[in-house]
């Protein structure tokens, strides 16, 4: 064994007994200068964590007849992995209603309900959502429901930025195909997502704004009303708002009528 091989063989020794040392007391890794750290530091880049969302493609169908559009829509979502909320989805939610509705509404995503059976609005809020949209004259299948995002997020929190940047270029082609003639938004996360507009509910509901050139009226979310029954009245006027502007006669359905939707 030469001289340098055997001072290399004492290095390691030592690094590896230095090692062995650091995890009795709970350390990892192998010491470094303080000067070479700062050298480090002044050549190597920073990289730090994205502040602003990924920018989606645009979708746009292909069909002219609404309903094949909606479905080249669909198609292209197809088994969709762009964000992470298709970890926990059981399937995508992507919509109902008619193609061609005057009338849509939005919430912000799919609850368990709505993960398990696949369809928009389908557990308690649902039911309120329909006895609402019945109380207007209208029939669930006459009108479209949508939520920001089409997949459940985990424990029903709010979808996050890059989720709704990730997810929303559909809905704006769904919006871009049905052509509504105004937009319900459903709720808190709903109004302030499409709107990007932090303006509390309370605030912003019963005002008349605008998404990609359309009416948008801001309401009370159903589960909200569920839980607050006292502002059932408030949403009513705000429905009652956007039945104004449709021209819509209210053709109240037994045990709703007159007043809001119990
Ligand atoms: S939420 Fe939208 S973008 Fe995210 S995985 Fe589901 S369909 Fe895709």
């Amino acid at each position: 064994m030469t001289e340098r091989s055997e001072e290399v063989g004492r290095l390691v020794a030592a690094t590896r007994a230095l090692l062995r040392f650091q995890g009795q007391l709970g350390l990892q890794g192998v010491p470094v200068a303080p000067e070479f750290m700062a050298r480090r530091a002044r050549v190597e880049p920073v990289v730090s964590e994205p502040t602003a969302a990924p920018v989606a493609p645009v979708v746009v169908p292909a069909a002219t007849d609404p309903v094949q559009a909606l479905v080249e829509i669909r198609t292209t979502i197809g088994d969709c992995k762009r964000c992470k909320l298709c970890r926990g989805r059981t399937q995508v939610v992507f919509g109902t209603g008619l193609a061609t509705a005057r009338l849509m509404f939005i919430g912000e995503g799919p609850g368990r309900d709505e993960d398990l059976q696949g369809e928009p609005f389908v557990g308690a809020a649902g039911q309120l959502l329909d006895k609402m949209i019945a109380a207007m004259g209208l029939g669930r299948r006459e009108v479209y429901i949508a939520n920001i995002v089409k997949c459940r997020p985990p424990k029903n929190r709010d979808p996050e930025p890059d989720e709704v940047a990730a997810c929303e270029p559909f809905l704006k082609a769904q919006i871009r195909v049905i052509k509504p003639e105004v937009i319900v938004a459903l709720g808190r996360c709903a109004a302030q997502t499409l709107l990007r507009d932090p303006t509390p509910i309370t605030r912003m509901r019963g005002h008349w704004r605008e998404y990609q050139g359309i009416a948008v009226m801001p309401t009370y979310h159903p589960a909200y009303l569920l839980r607050s029954p006292s502002e059932k009245r408030p949403a009513w006027e705000d429905l009652k708002a956007v039945m104004k502007r449709l021209n819509l006669t209210p053709l109240p359905p037994k045990g709703v009528a007159p007043g809001a939707p119990k």
